[in-house]
């Protein structure tokens, strides 16, 4: 199938070349492959960890892994656009641009990025990528005015945390709960989720194989890391809206799941999996969400018996 896509890819960009040439005198105008400028790197303990790359890999149709081997960014490939899935930190953004390219498809048809939650190691790398592309930004609401000011909101888990920050989006197109967003044939849907983030979004997305549609859910962090002083139990409301967020994504159509961290849905033990066996395709779990919100429960259950013995 990549094969496939790359045939495809040479041919229509011979095409788009030979269409370039018919139609104007200059061969400048035909179209350009985008340049990534990144922003300088983010500075943190781990963050090379983070960083550390690893192969792009197609996990079902026309979605694809393009992020870190810590850090999960997917793409979902049209021949009409290209779309993406968080952006990494703001050092993950060449690789994300090196592995679509890789996979053999051109960062110049990205046409839009949606993001899970704004913290500096998944919203880092759209700046540059929006940048490079012109590709639309699209989130939640209150992901939006994160992304806007380049740092989680007030109510934010890690707004304490001071190097969770990262490089403004300018514009942000907001995307209703229960909204659809679309670019290049692809459409995407947005369940908030607000638990990690206040404007965390579960995005969902049918992604087809030799006539098999699947549903695909990219699911949001469930993790309660916080800044020291943050207390869940706090805030009225915030346990019942966190709740609520498992719920949703336990609920959701959901034949694969991905999270923006690979270790959570086992990208790992997937590929060995698949390397072994390629069927049928481990990245294919029915029970997957479900289980995904039983560990988001139990880590929220922890937390809150954590923060009621500190008392
Ligand atoms: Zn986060």
């Amino acid at each position: 199938m990549i094969l496939k896509s790359r045939i495809f890819q040479g041919a229509r960009l011979a095409l788009m070349g030979l269409a370039a040439i018919a139609c104007s005198p200059s061969v400048e105008e035909a179209p350009r492959e985008a340049t990534l400028e990144p922003d300088p790197p983010h500075q943190c303990d781990f963050c090379e960890r983070l960083n550390e790359p690893t192969e792009p890999f197609r996990i079902y149709g026309d979605t694809y892994y393009v992020g870190t081997a810590m850090i999960s960014s997917v793409l979902i490939a049209s021949d009409d656009g290209l779309v993406l899935v968080n952006g990494g930190m703001t050092q993950t953004a060449q690789q994300i641009a090196d592995n679509i390219k890789t996979l053999g498809f051109s960062l110049s048809e990205l046409k839009l990025i949606v993001n899970t939650h704004a913290h500096f190691d998944h919203a880092g790398g759209i700046a540059a990528l929006a940048r490079a592309t012109g590709a639309t930004v699209a989130t939640s609401t209150r992901g939006a005015e994160a992304l806007e000011q380049g740092r989680p909101t007030e109510d934010d888990p890690q707004r304490g945390l001071e190097d969770n920050v990262f490089p403004v989006v300018p514009e942000v197109r907001v995307v209703a709960d229960g909204g659809t967003v679309s670019a290049g044939g692809i459409d995407l849907t947005a369940h908030y989720t607000p638990a990690h983030t206040p404007g965390s979004v579960a995005w969902t997305w049918r992604s087809c194989e030799d006539g098999e549609c699947l549903d695909v859910v990219f699911a949001d962090s469930f993790s309660t890391r916080s800044a020291p002083e943050f207390r869940f139990t706090d805030a009225e409301g915030r346990i019942e809206n966190f709740r609520s967020a498992i719920a949703t994504v336990a609920a959701l159509p959901c034949d694969i799941l991905l999270a923006p961290s690979p270790l959570s849905f086992g990208v790992k033990e997937k590929l060995a999996a698949r390397a072994e066996n390629p069927e049928p395709n481990p990245f294919i779990d029915p029970a997957a969400c479900r289980t995904y919100a039983e560990a988001a429960t139990a880590g929220l259950d922890k937390r809150i018996a954590e923060e009621q013995a500190a008392q």
